[in-house]
């Protein structure tokens, strides 16, 4: 059976998801899923994994009401979910945790992965470090030369970085990498994802990792308000943190959900944007049947966006079922409007934000003014912008010292 909240038991969402792989995938996977099956119901492992969401993390993160923000908007009270307060300064640290237990718990020593700007490298690398495993993550050439601070992190933090000569030496290049990998050696080493992407069940496991998010969320509103938000904005790339704030709510017919894609310079020319929900068609790409920015040919167009996380030419698929059913409302927000949301969000709530949830901020200044004083957006701000200033400071043209 089909729902909005939860895969079948072949893994699809409506018409997205599933399994596709070439055989020598097939085994590694399988372990996957029933490892996780059992380890999804196992109270010790929850109650571990909450642990460390407690006292390595410092959840729960605070629901922010952004008093200034709202004034300035003029109509819905705004709240910001704080994951950029996480340790490590992000929501990925939630997923990675969840998964480095999961390898523990079925016996492996070493977490694999592929990162594109680094930042699942280094979240995965830091959990890795934490429960003592072995972390071996593939990175495009290409990336590397462009994202040196987060080579030298996760190189820190002991993991191995293998640089990726194949291809266009991108993200899309890393992930061939990191799976053949996997395929060759897999009885010691667990693939762990960076999104709700991939073969059934990555998107569900990490989906359940994040959707700490979503719970916290609304008991903290509960408690504020006494009610649920009028609506809820995340920023999708993959979609992770988008689906860990809303899963709580999916159910919750009268809450409006938005999920924010980057339009980046523009919808005209492929190779401008990565609104994969705006001009994406049906396909299969990473091993899930999607929505994809792709050619007549399925090859995956060239992305961009001013944010390195959310340049991913697909979308997790029970984000494309929520498309297809009309439960989510799927918008796009511009590299100009997310460098204004930044700005905006420095001066008036003293927050620096990445310009990731900057695309969720952006949309939530179009949608307050929209609505009254009684109605609340609560904000996903799904990271802190630290690692982003050199490059705003860049585009705003501040003067160099
Ligand atoms: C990676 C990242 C994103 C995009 O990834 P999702 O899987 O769509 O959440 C958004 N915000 C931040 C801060 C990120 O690091």
């Amino acid at each position: 059976m089909t729902s909005i909240t939860h895969a079948d038991a072949t893994g699809f969402f409506g018409a997205h998801g599933g399994r596709f792989l070439p055989p020598h995938l097939e085994a590694p996977i399988a372990e996957v899923a029933a490892a996780y099956r059992e380890a999804k119901d196992d109270p010790s492992f929850q109650a571990e994994y909450e642990a460390l969401l407690a006292d390595y993390v410092g959840r729960p993160s605070p629901l922010f009401l952004a008093r200034n923000l709202t004034a300035h908007l003029g109509g819905a009270k705004v709240y910001l979910k704080r994951e950029d307060l996480n340790h490590t300064g992000a929501h990925k640290i939630n997923h990675t945790l969840g998964e480095a237990l999961l390898a523990k718990r079925m016996g492996k020593k070493k977490l694999l992965a592929e990162t594109g700007a680094g930042q699942h490298g280094v979240a995965l690398a830091t959990a890795a470090a934490l429960l003592g495993l072995e972390c071996e993550i593939h990175m495009g050439a290409i990336d590397i030369a462009k994202q040196r601070p987060n080579v030298v992190r996760m190189e820190l933090l002991g993991a191995k970085v293998v640089s990726v000569e194949s291809g266009g030496r991108c993200l899309k290049d890393a992930v061939d990498s990191a799976f053949g990998v996997w395929a060759n050696d897999f009885s010691e080493t667990l693939f762990a994802i960076g999104s709700v992407v991939g073969p059934d069940p990555f998107p569900s496991m990490v989906r359940d990792f994040q959707a700490i998010v979503g719970r916290e969320a609304r008991a903290q509103l509960q408690q504020k308000e006494g009610r649920l938000p009028t609506a809820l904005v995340a920023a999708v790339g993959g979609g992770s943190n988008a689906m860990g704030l809303f899963q709580a709510f999916l159910e919750d017919e009268e809450v409006q959900i938005y999920g924010v894609e980057p339009s980046g310079r523009g919808l005209d020319n492929p190779g401008d944007h990565a609104a994969t929900m705006t001009l994406g068609t049906p396909g299969v790409l990473h091993g899930m049947r999607t929505i994809v920015l792709q050619d007549e040919s399925g090859e995956p167009w060239p992305v961009h966006s001013i944010a390195s996380g959310m340049d991913y030419p697909g979308v997790g698929p029970q984000h494309a079922h929520l498309r297809d059913v009309g439960r989510v409302n799927y918008v796009a927000a511009s590299d100009d409007e997310s460098i204004e949301a930044f700005q905006l969000l420095c001066r008036l709530e003293g927050i620096i934000p990445a310009i990731e949830s900057c695309h969720a901020v952006a949309h939530a200044a179009k949608l307050a003014p929209t609505l009254s004083a009684d109605d609340i957006v609560v904000v996903n701000l799904s990271g802190r912008g630290d690692k982003d200033i050199d490059f705003v400071a860049e585009r705003l043209g501040m003067n160099p010292r």
